[in-house]
């Protein structure tokens, strides 16, 4: 049987090998392990990558949402508008300061936060005592959401647009990278990501000189002139040196991968779109593919996947159960007292390996399996 992966992270380690490996030696020499060089090298690489004028290299992409919500005095009272469809970090960010996530729903076709839903949810939350705080709009699977249609919605209220973008740096919209939609977008460098460190990583990207101003405050427990003197409250939510040093490496290759992530949501799309409901990439997106997201409505789930790993292929189910149905986050409201279309994708969606180091051969033998499957 073949040896497929869901993601190849050795593949790529090969590739670049020689030159993480003296990326790292140089930090081991230099020894500035917190805030060495590299960090603001990497967040200036960023910039350039992104556009976005301000780029702070952070923990990870869970504390990177946390920041932003602290940056903005988020706090107890306030609604702030999400998917449900989505990563728990969204949603469980805004519930750990104490504010309520608004949960909203999602187009079918995109999986990204339906504009209608957002605009019905800012309508019930007008009469529900809160006050409205801001919206983070998720740019899901690698795709950016639909901003033409949120950020005109958003700009009618006295609220703020974020982007989470922990599963799509590098994705863009209409010709611009994710980095300049809303007044902040996060990301995530977890290894799965598609530009992942070899560990935690994260950043925030903003144009906003006085709220990057907050943001490095904040990362170093609220600082204000120097270490000592504590302006506000904040946490511990520095980029490490060793992950700036492998991510300066990892993002000259950013580009290349790209385009072959997208190479291969094409063979996928050209080999499945009969059989099974692919993704829809709308006019003026690219995608960096942190997900190939398939439906198959009407399928028994459990079993076209027993199919797939009876004939080596990996799959995983992002997301079997929408936040509104956890338990952690049930109590918390709904738009429209239900989310039908993140219930219903969450019964049939499941995600194919997906990687820019697929070769051709195994990515044949994938999609004949899921035919196989799918006839099954
Ligand atoms: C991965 C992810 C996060 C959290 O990133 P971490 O670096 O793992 O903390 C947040 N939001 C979404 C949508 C994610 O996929």
């Amino acid at each position: 049987m073949r040896n497929i992966r869901f993601i190849d992270l050795a593949a790529q380690q090969e590739r670049i090998k020689p030159r993480v490996d003296a990326a790292i030696q140089r930090v081991l020499a230099h020894g500035a392990y917190v805030m060495g060089p590299e960090v603001a090298q990497f967040e200036a690489a960023m910039s350039a990558f992104c556009g976005a004028r301000h780029a702070i290299g952070c923990s990870n992409g869970t504390d990177a949402l946390k920041l932003c919500l602290l940056a903005k005095g988020v706090k107890p009272g306030d609604a702030v508008f999400c998917p449900s469809f989505t990563f728990a970090a969204t949603a469980e960010t805004v519930a750990l300061v104490g504010a309520t996530p608004w949960f909203v729903d999602i187009h079918e076709d995109t999986f990204n936060m339906d504009p209608a839903s957002l605009k019905r949810a800012i309508a019930e939350a007008k009469t529900s005592g809160l006050r409205l705080a801001g919206v983070i709009a998720v740019d899901l699977f690698g795709q950016p959401a639909d901003y033409r249609a949120i950020e005109p919605i958003v700009a009618g209220e006295d609220m703020w647009l974020m982007g989470d973008a922990a599963q799509s740096f590098g994705a863009s919209y209409h010709g611009r990278r994710l980095g300049t939609f809303g007044q902040m977008t996060t990301t995530s460098f977890f290894p799965a990501k598609p530009l992942g460190a070899y560990g935690d990583g994260g950043a925030i990207f903003t144009d906003d000189d006085d709220l990057a101003k907050i943001l490095r405050s904040l990362i170093v427990h609220g600082q204000g002139a120097d270490k000592y003197d504590n302006v506000r409250i904040g946490i511990t939510g520095r980029l490490d040196t060793l992950q700036a040093a492998i991510l300066i490496e990892k993002l000259t290759i950013f580009e290349d991968e790209i385009a072959a992530r997208n190479r291969v949501a094409d063979a996928y799309a050209q080999g499945l779109s009969d059989v099974a409901v692919v993704p829809i990439v709308p006019e003026g997106c690219v995608s960096t593919w942190a997900q190939y997201t398939i439906r198959a409505p009407g399928r028994d789930r459990s079993t076209v996947l027993a199919a797939l790993k009876d004939r080596g292929v990996p799959t995983a189910v992002y997301y079997p159960k929408p936040l509104h149905r956890q338990i952690a986050y049930k109590a918390f409201p709904v738009t429209g007292n239900g989310l039908p279309v993140s219930d219903r994708v969450a019964q049939d969606v499941f995600s194919l390996p997906m990687h820019p180091y697929l070769e051709a051969d195994d990515q044949a033998y994938i999609i004949d399996s899921v035919r196989a499957a799918l006839a099954g």
